[in-house]
């Protein structure tokens, strides 16, 4: 069932900052459901699923749900339900391995010429299907002093090329430090490129802001930004723009989704996101298999459907439009193309 969108605040006259959207989101899943005029009986039994991992959702995300659909697709992702308290065959805590590939505290080094910091523990969204929902994060948040053995672990190997700031959310942390730790990499003679993998433009499209703005293009690394959108339902107008002003500043925009169950699984809604994406100057990349991690299991889908998916995207997209379906295996050296489905030429 579907009813009407909740309209969006942006006209009214005080525009919250970031940090005041990230100070008010939604804490309590009952809350959730009234804003959303959802009975809270409908909360499937969640309370362990909430104690497990608390909900967190900023409002301007909320806003773009629907009144009174307990299946909306933005909802799905982020209401704990009893299904996660399930344990599942094959679905661990750490899916891939990252524990055994963190050589200093706040790096992830798992694939050559690249390796990946731990910026921020702090996420705007909890998405329940989040692969590092069990992650160690105590052992890997650093204070600003701390960082000096990760900038030194980069410095001393010249084999990398690429770091990529991730977390958590990275953009969680303010501007004076993303300043400082851009800084300190673009220091390091071969290190050329920052890539950025985030949520925050999208769940809070105002954290693209002027302070934001400036660390991202006064670096003379190469930057990349990673979103993770997806369902089309999540591109707004305020998304949109906050995806056009890094693409006017040279920043590069590509998109990775999650394949999720009742949320992105079927072909017309993925056909809309590549379009919608596209529209707003991000490229779609990746579509990820889900990683298996404990307490996501609802939201698998099968490999049939899979390669089905693969096969109808495109006979109907132009192939530039048409994501790379991948998987991360823990110990593999690069991520794993999934296999292609068998086309029929005529
Ligand atoms: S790390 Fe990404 S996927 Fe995981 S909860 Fe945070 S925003 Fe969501």
């Amino acid at each position: 069932m579907t009813a009407d969108i909740i309209p969006h605040t942006s006209t009214e006259a005080h525009q919250p900052s970031w940090q005041e959207e990230l100070a008010t989101a939604i804490r309590n899943p009952a809350a959730l459901l009234k804003i959303l005029e959802l009975d809270p009986s409908q909360l499937d039994s969640s309370t362990a699923a909430q104690q497990a991992w608390s909900i967190r959702v900023p409002l301007s995300y909320v806003q773009r749900m629907s009144k009174g659909d307990i299946d909306d697709p933005l909802l799905n992702q982020v209401l704990p339900l009893g299904a996660e308290m399930l344990s599942a065959p094959g679905f661990s805590s750490d899916p891939l391995g990252e524990e055994d590939a963190n050589p200093v505290p706040g790096v992830v080094h798992k694939y050559h010429g690249r390796a990946l910091l731990i910026i921020s523990p702090a996420c705007a969204i909890h998405c329940r299907y989040c692969f590092r929902r069990h992650f160690p994060y105590e052992d890997n948040t650093l204070g600003k002093s701390e960082w000096q053995a990760a900038l030194d672990y980069l410095a001393n190997d010249e084999s990398i090329s690429e770091v990529i700031y991730s977390g958590g959310d990275p953009l969680a942390a303010n501007d004076n430090f993303l300043l400082w730790i851009t800084e300190q990499i673009a220091a390091i003679p071969h290190i050329n490129r920052l890539r950025i993998h985030t949520r925050l433009p999208l769940v809070i499209p105002s954290r693209i802001n002027q302070s934001c703005l400036h660390w991202l293009t006064a670096t003379r690394l190469k930057v990349v930004m990673v979103w993770h959108v997806n369902h089309p339902n999540e591109i707004d107008q305020a998304v949109t723009q906050a995806a056009q002003t890094l693409k006017r500043r040279g920043i590069e925009l590509l998109n990775q989704s999650v394949l999720l169950k009742q949320v992105n699984d079927s072909t017309q809604t993925l056909v809309a996101l590549s379009e919608q994406l596209f529209e707003a100057g991000i490229l779609p990349y990746y579509i990820h298999r889900l990683d298996k991690v404990a307490g996501a299991a609802h939201f698998n889908v099968s490999d049939e459907r899979i390669q089905q998916l693969q096969q109808e995207l495109l006979a109907l997209l132009p192939g530039y439009l048409v994501p790379r379906f991948v998987c991360e295996q823990a110990g593999a050296h690069a991520k794993l193309a999934l296999p292609s489905p068998k086309m029929d030429i005529a």
